[in-house]
Order: C-alpha cells, then structure tokens, then sequence
C-alpha cells in the first residue's frame, strides 16, 4: 500500500491466483478474468498526460505473474509511446524460470510476500493442493537480488509470527534482503474465517513485536517498515495516493483509488471514481468522486487534524478505516492508538532511512 509519494499507476492484472492463502482479502472474487489490455492503454495516456510521473505498478487481486501477455503487451505500448517506465511489481514469488527472466528484463522493484519464516509461509501461504512454498519462493527472492533487482518483502503478521519479528528481520536478511514490511493482518467480511492455526494479532503484541524488530533490523542494516508508519519520514496532508486519487485499474473495467477495491462490483464503492467504455474506448472519470476522495486530508479529519502527530499520519489508512467504520472521514481507534504507540518510539520527520522504497 503507498504513500502519498508513491508516483504510478496500478494494475489489478487478473483475478486469478495458484495459491492457497487463507488470509486473502481477494479470496472471495477469485476467478481467471484478466485485465482489458485496451482498458489499461487508455487509462496509462490519461494518467501519463496528467502527470509527469512514468510509472506502472502490477499488483493483485491475484497473481500478476500469471498473466505476463497483458503486462507485455501493456509495457510495450507505454515503452513505445512514452520512453521508459519505471515497473513495480507484486507477486507471490513462486514463479517459474521463464517468468523470473522476464522480470529480470522488465522490474524494477519487486515487492515478494512471504511471510518471513519458512514454518510461517508454509501454513500461510500453501499452495492450492496446502503443499509448502517457501523452498521455491526463497529460491526466487535470491535469484533476484543476485540479478541486482530491488527486492522488498511484504509479509503478513499473525498471532503465528507476531512475537518473531527479530526473527522474522534475521532470516530474511540472511536471505540476502534489505527492505521489508512487517504489516498486521486486519480481518474483513472476505477472509474472517481464515484459518483455525493463526487469527489477528492485538495491536499492542504487534507494535511490541514491531519495535524490537525495528531496533534489531537497524543494527544489521535493514528497513523494517509498517504501514502504520510509511508517513513518519516528512509531513503529508494525505495518508496515501488513494486521497489524490491515483488509478488502480480492475478486471471488470473501473478506475479504483484503493487496493482494497480491487474489483468495481465488490466494492466498496466509494472508492470508484472511473469507468471503462469498451464501446466508446474511453474512460469515464466521475470528478464529484475525486474530489470527495480528495478531500480526505488533514484538515478535513475532525478527530485527527488537532493531533500532536497527525502530519505524519493524516487520518491513516483511508481503505482500511473505511472497512472498519464506514467511513473516510473518521479514524479507527486501534489503528490510532497503534501509530501514537509507534511514534512513541520512533523517530519522525528525520527522513528517509537508508534501504526505504515506499511502502508496496
Ligand atoms: S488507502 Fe487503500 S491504497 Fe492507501 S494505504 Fe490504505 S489500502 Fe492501501
Ligand atoms: S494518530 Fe490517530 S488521531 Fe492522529 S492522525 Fe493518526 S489516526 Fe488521526
């Protein structure tokens, strides 16, 4: 999830996926569409003619990776029109030969997720048939970081791994990482059921959790990171790119500003500030949207723009407190008193640190 800074446009690849996750919020929407290559053609010229920004990002709901023709197709229409495009990619990592040459060849960054110890992916992140995937997805990170790619980890912390953070900092450094999101998971109507072994963590086992980390992956020289945290680094009057807004692309043909609308007819709706038209080959922007969406920034957070830490904040994540209150413009406690916790701690406005590229 990005920060304000984070300058690119995002595709929702395909709504397919080979893995088993059982904390996937996209769960629910799984099927094989794919994104419309035309869709995303126009979608690239309006944001590259509005902004002078030249990025792609490829996320999912599923896994992108499954479908390299549409990202090829739709790298070689940018590259073509408009130079080079610096590329992000998403991806579960347990791709094949071929397709880590491809990335090879056109990533710039690639965020893998991998939930930072081997018996904590395996129950995790199973394949379809529950079978382990660290071995490969290991394989692969290592691979890529040898081949000079920037490499940041995502992994999703449980009651399983939230008192093994240092431990979690440890392997993966071992592995040959500098970057790495420890995020909490949250729970949601689409995967609340999850999985008997593991459940959500408590904000405070978290943030304690969070912290000896952080301290830990300083010493060895890695970024640790949270979500809660992507803002302490400079003031921002916006939580996120999803309040500018900034596009993220779906399968069935709307414009998104939040991945947790990865698909228009799930919703949540208020997200949703465009249309496709395959017929007129045009997308239709709903502006009174964006400027809703716009509007959630500081000043407008009744409960936050007095707050002593609310310029490295502002409001937090829009998607996520929407999900647990209904609401853009209010704030959810937990994920309040997390931050404050947080920011207790650690250094704000102080600049990046060494190895940080923004949150995924
Ligand atoms: S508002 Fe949406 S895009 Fe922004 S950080 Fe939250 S989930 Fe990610
Ligand atoms: S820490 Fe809490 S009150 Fe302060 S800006 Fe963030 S959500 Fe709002």
């Amino acid at each position: 999830m990005p920060t304000m800074n984070a300058k690119y446009i995002s595709i929702f690849v395909t709504t397919d996926c080979d893995l088993g996750c059982s904390y996937c919020y996209a769960q629910q929407g799984r099927d094989d569409n794919v994104i419309d290559v035309e869709f995303a053609k126009v979608a690239i010229d309006d944001f590259f003619s509005k902004y002078p920004h030249r990025g792609i990002r490829f996320q999912g709901g599923g896994e992108p990776t499954l479908r390299l023709n549409a990202m090829r197709d739709i790298l070689d229409y940018s590259r073509n029109k408009w130079g080079e495009v610096n590329v992000e990619l998403q991806t579960h990592g347990a791709f094949d030969k071929e397709t880590l040459k491809w990335i090879k060849d056109n990533v710039n960054i690639v965020w893998v997720s991998h939930d930072g110890l081997p018996d904590v992916q395996n129950i995790h992140r199973p394949d379809m048939q529950g079978g382990k995937t660290n071995l490969i997805v290991e394989s692969n990170i290592k691979r890529l970081i040898e081949s000079g790619i920037t490499v940041g980890i995502r992994c999703c912390i449980t009651t399983l791994n939230v008192d093994r953070q240092v431990e979690i900092v440890d392997y993966l450094s071992s592995l040959g990482v500098k970057t790495i999101y420890g995020d909490n998971i949250f729970s949601t109507d689409a995967n609340e059921y999850m999985n008997h072994l593991y459940s959500v963590p408590s904000w405070q086992d978290y943030t304690e959790g969070f912290i000896k980390a952080k301290k830990r992956a300083k010493k060895i020289g890695v970024f640790y990171g949270s979500w809660l945290t992507v803002n302490f680094h400079s003031e921002t009057t916006h939580n996120c790119s999803s309040c500018i807004p900034y596009p993220r692309l779906t399968t069935d043909g709307y414009v998104s500003s939040c991945d947790v609308t990865s698909l228009g007819k799930d919703g949540p709706d208020i997200f949703i500030y465009g249309k496709w038209n395959s017929n007129t080959k045009q997308i239709n922007y709903n502006k009174k949207q964006s400027v809703i969406l716009n509007s959630r920034s500081l000043e407008n957070l009744d409960r936050c723009k007095h707050c002593s830490i609310g310029p490295y904040c502002a409001g937090s994540c829009a998607g996520k407190v929407y999900l647990k209150t209904g609401s853009l413009f209010t704030m959810d406690h937990e994920t309040c008193k997390a931050t404050k916790k947080l920011a207790h701690y650690l250094p704000l406005g102080m600049g990046k640190e060494e190895h940080e590229i923004e949150h995924p």
